[in-house]
């Protein structure tokens, strides 16, 4: 079988001096005519071989081997156009032997030596080996060639290490063996204690015969530089193999040297180097391995505490609430889904009390969200404080709580529960020197049966929430079957209010305001009305709380300013003597960072005057960020429009604001005025409410007379002007004629008169 030796690479830096060394660049091929005539006459050249791998390895089929040098020889054999005859000699020694006797005509390899000359010519080197001492395994580390001295060392018969090896160290006793296979069979047999022989020979050797417990300990110090050798009778012989050998190129040299030599070979690695280099080439990458494998997992690690603390961050984040830390409605979800099944089955009720915090977005919007953030921060720790252990807490919206309660069905607990809840609220919460109080309301819903959809508890606790804002603000309602239908009505009506907003629906009457002391109509609060197709007027205060909710009420309060601007524009056409229209505006409105821009477009494009418009404020709008609300009236102000406080005294009122704001009118609200001649109360607050507005320097309005006893005490009380159903009704614009308004003045009891 023939030995197929891996191709390996050798250097381009072996190749380059291997060229340099051997040849010239590529020679032309040119033969003279007496060459040529020669190589036509003479018999076939007879070419002896030996198996010395890697120059002859094993024979294929008797007749045929293959190596190194048959490459060579082969292709020199295309260039001379001939072909050698080739004779196998059993040992290298027998060749050479046929050679001195000059029974063949060329030696496939050989060293150029003296003794050799005398019977053979030389071709250029055409191949290196260096010469490696082997030894058993683990006699030596390492080992020169004095080392074996008086030691028997093997070395392949006739080959020129025989003789380098007994010129230069006679005392080592050389024992010629027939082929390299023999002298490793004696190394390993222990019959020789050192065999010398190029490394690449010697790892094929052992690697033919299965041995494994020779080493490389050392280099012989001669090395084996190939030539071929003919027979020095026919020097024409000789110079044709030259120029044969010179036609090799070198791609050619390089694809043989590549196919035929052990990389230990030509890099001087033996079989032991190379098993080392593996073995430490293993090291290293075990050593790499290993670090890899720490750093790796150092790496894996901290990834995996990265990742388990993103993972713990990410499943806090999934189920809380990051600004407060309570949990957060997905957790209420699925929390809810486990009770409502879970409450069925054992019988007992669950139970959701969601939470509003009333006007919180005045906080937020007026003091910016750090405060409302410390603000919502602060409710959660009271709320979680006020509830046992199994109560869930989750901040489920903006300015929204919800508690979720397990075997809760008795409303009496429910109840106090949610006025407990309600009242740690409402305390006034410090931020550094200022403090806040919020309001809560809240809607209470109870499991009653199976839910199939748990989200319904929540829907139902929201409704009644809704419900309770609306009716019974700062107190709690459970939940009733009518509030559904209820949402669905006020789903119904926002839809149908948007569409209201730009048709004829919508309009405005005009309240007229008159002066006590005069008689005379001094201006018109403009009222919004809306009359729907089949519900017939709907109230004011219907919808504009329900715009309020639906987020329509910035479009609500714009269009009402610009009705209002046109119509006044229109009066002043018509040549109607007022000095002022009121405009209601929520704080939604007032609010928006467009809002005095909004105003002043609005009277633009109307064309009416800004000194005409008067905006009603609620104090509700003061609860806010004051020096914002004050830049924006005095924005508006200095353009010429008015300020008055609707409603005053019915909110958070607050003296200061009064001084620090630039509002000229006060509005005491219907409330106390219907009180006015009853009950003590409200007349004390009428008259301090008085005094206020004239020490600072305001008007002051009186709304919702209806009687001449209540305009009489106020005009008593000098409250110089006033608005109610005694003087007019809200009017359609339409009927607001000079004739009208003259008719209003007669209407008005002038003290002088009284
Ligand atoms: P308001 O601004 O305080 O308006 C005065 C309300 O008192 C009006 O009710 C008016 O019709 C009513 N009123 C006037 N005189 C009397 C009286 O002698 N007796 C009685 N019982 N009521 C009287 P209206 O028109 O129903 O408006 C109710 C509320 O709706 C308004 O109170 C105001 O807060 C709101 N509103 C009306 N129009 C607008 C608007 O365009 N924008 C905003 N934001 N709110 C508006
Ligand atoms: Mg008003
Ligand atoms: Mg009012």
């Amino acid at each position: 079988m023939p030995i197929k030796l891996t191709p390996k690479i050798t250097t381009l830096f072996q190749l380059l001096t291997l060229f340099l060394l051997s040849f010239s660049v590529n020679a032309e091929f040119y033969l003279t005519s007496d060459e040529q005539n020669w190589l036509t006459q003479r018999d076939p050249i007879i070419v002896g071989v030996a198996i010395i791998p890697p120059y002859l390895s094993n024979k294929l089929d008797g007749d045929t081997v293959e190596g190194l040098s048959l490459d060579y020889l082969k292709l020199m054999e295309a260039s001379l156009d001939t072909e050698f005859q080739y004779q196998i000699f059993d040992s290298y020694g027998a060749m050479i032997e046929a050679a001195k006797q000059r029974s063949i005509d060329v030696v496939f390899g050989a060293t150029n030596t003296e003794q050799r000359r005398h019977y053979l010519n030389f071709t250029k080197v055409y191949s290196h080996l260096a010469n490696k001492i082997f030894t058993q395994k683990g006699k030596y580390q390492q080992a020169e060639m004095s080392d074996f001295n008086g030691k028997r060392f093997a070395v392949p018969r006739g080959t020129a290490l025989v003789s380098y090896i007994s010129n230069n160290y006679p005392d080592i006793e050389v024992v010629q063996v027939e082929n390299l296979g023999k002298a490793f069979n004696l190394l390993t047999a222990g019959e020789i204690d050192g065999v010398g022989s190029y490394a690449s020979a010697g790892y094929l050797f052992s690697f033919m015969e299965g041995i494994d417990n020779i080493s490389i300990v050392g280099s012989v110090g001669f090395d084996y530089h190939i030539s071929f050798g003919s027979r020095n009778d026919q020097p024409l012989l000789g110079t044709l193999l030259d120029k044969a050998l010179a036609t090799v190129t070198v791609e050619q040299r390089s694809e043989i040297e590549s196919r035929w030599v052990q990389p230990e070979d030509t890099q001087r690695i033996d079989k032991e180097t190379y098993i080392n280099s593996l073995k430490m080439l293993g090291f290293i990458l075990t050593v790499a391995g290993l670090l890899i494998v720490v750093f790796w997992n150092r790496s894996l690690k901290r990834e995996v505490l990265y990742r388990k603390e993103v993972q713990k961050e990410v499943s806090f984040l999934a189920y809380h609430d990051e600004l407060t830390g309570a949990y957060n409605r997905q957790f209420l979800i699925e929390t809810l889904s486990e009770y409502t099944r879970l409450a069925y089955s054992e019988d007992r009720s669950t139970c959701v009390i969601l939470l509003g915090l009333d006007n919180f977005s005045l906080i937020n919007e007026f003091h910016g969200q750090k405060i409302g953030d410390y603000v919502l921060n602060r409710m959660s720790e009271r709320l979680e404080s006020r509830l046992s252990g199994d109560a869930v807490l989750a901040r489920t919206g903006g300015d929204e709580f919800t508690v979720l309660l397990r075997k809760a069905n008795n409303h009496v607990v429910l109840s106090h529960l949610a006025d407990v809840l309600i009242a740690e609220i409402s305390s006034p919460i410090a931020y550094g020197d200022q403090s806040f109080s919020l309001t809560a309301t809240a809607g209470i819903s109870i499991q009653a049966e199976e839910l199939d959809e748990p989200l319904r508890l929540l829907e139902q606790a929201d409704l009644a929430l809704h419900e309770a804002k609306r009716k019974n603000r700062g107190h709690y309602l459970f939940y009733a079957i009518d509030m559904s239908d209820k949402l669905k009505e006020r789903e119904q009506l926002a839809k149908a209010l948007t569409y209201a907003l730009n048709t004829e629906q919508f309009y405005l009457d005009y309240q007229p305001q008159v002066s006590l002391g005069t008689g005379e109509v001094i201006g018109f609060e403009a009222l919004a009305r809306w009359q729907h197709p089949d519900k017939g007027n709907i109230r004011p205060d219907k919808f504009i709380a329900l715009a309020e909710q639906e987020g329509l009420i910035v479009t609500l309060g714009d269009r009402v300013l610009r009705l209002a601007c046109e119509q006044g524009r229109q009066w002043l056409d018509q040549g109607l003597v007022f000095k002022r229209i009121a405009v209601n505006v929520s704080v939604k409105q007032f609010i928006e960072a467009d809002f005095v821009s909004k105003v002043l477009n609005t009277l633009e494009q109307a064309g009416f005057p800004p000194s005409k418009l008067e905006l009603e404020l609620t104090e509700s709008v003061f609860l806010g960020d004051r020096k914002l609300a004050k830049e924006t009236m005095e924005k508006l102000t200095c353009q010429g429009v008015c300020f008055a406080i609707d409603d005053f005294g019915t909110g958070f009122s607050s003296l200061l604001y009064l001084k620090e704001l630039p509002v000229s009118k006060l509005k005491l609200d219907q409330g106390f005025i219907r009180g006015i001649t009853k009950d003590y109360s409200s007349l004390q607050i009428v008259k301090a409410s008085l005094q206020m507005g004239h020490a600072l320097n305001m008007e002051v309005i009186a709304e919702g007379i209806e009687t001449p006893e209540e305009q009489s005490l106020l005009t008593e009380l000098h409250c110089e002007q006033a608005q109610g159903y005694l003087f007019s009704r809200p009017l359609k614009s339409q009927l607001i004629t000079a004739e009208k308004i003259a008719q209003i003045q007669q209407s008005v009891i002038l003290v002088t008169e009284a």
